[in-house]
């Protein structure tokens, strides 16, 4: 276990838009607070260079998650908003998105999963039917923390807000630490008849 752990990386830049959002909430305090959280526990997050594509070890993403509900006292729902919200942050993100309008055409763009990641893989299960407005995502071999799970779910959610689609919604339905062999994230939304 010990040494795949150790191979698993995350670029630093995925962090950028949650010290923003951190920031928004709570201040320049609120990110010290985190910061030093992390520091505590030997981590050490560079915000000086937070848009670099550096990679930094995926146990930094669970650490940070856990500074940032044990630091500010943030529930799940609180870490799922700060995932909602990251999409809206990234302004590279918005005109990507912005070049797409719906949910569909969204879905079939190219998949940037290993680009923000160094393993685990993110595919549309067969049970996808755009024409119904049902679309699920398919996440094997990363397995960080349920809490991560609760952030990407949010996530999701918030690249969905961006999309032109109405009653975008997305669900977390299979989860490997409930159980299932792989994590499921479904996504339906309303389709013009
Ligand atoms: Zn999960």
């Amino acid at each position: 276990m010990g040494g795949e752990d150790a191979e698993q990386m995350t670029r630093l830049y995925t962090f950028a838009s949650n010290i923003e959002y951190i920031k928004s909430k709570r201040g320049e305090m609120g990110v010290k607070l985190v910061l030093d959280d992390l520091h505590k526990k030997g981590y050490n997050l560079d915000i000086k260079n937070i848009k670099s594509s550096e990679w930094v070890p995926i146990s930094l993403r669970k650490e940070f998650l856990y500074s940032v509900r044990d630091a500010l006292g943030w529930n799940e729902e609180n870490i799922y908003d700060m995932g909602r919200n990251a999409p809206r942050f990234s302004y590279a993100l918005k005109i990507y998105i912005g070049l797409f309008i719906t949910v569909e055409k969204a879905l079939e763009a190219p998949n940037l999963w290993r680009k923000h990641y160094s393993s685990g893989t993110l595919e549309l299960s067969k049970d996808t039917d755009l024409k119904k407005g049902i679309a699920k995502y398919i996440l094997r071999d990363f397995d960080v923390d349920p809490l991560f799970c609760k952030y990407l779910e949010g996530y999701l959610q918030g690249f969905g807000d961006l999309t032109k689609s109405k009653n975008v919604v997305v669900k977390e339905t299979k989860c490997t630490f409930k159980g299932d062999p792989y994590h499921e994230y479904t996504i339906t939304w309303d389709v013009k008849r």
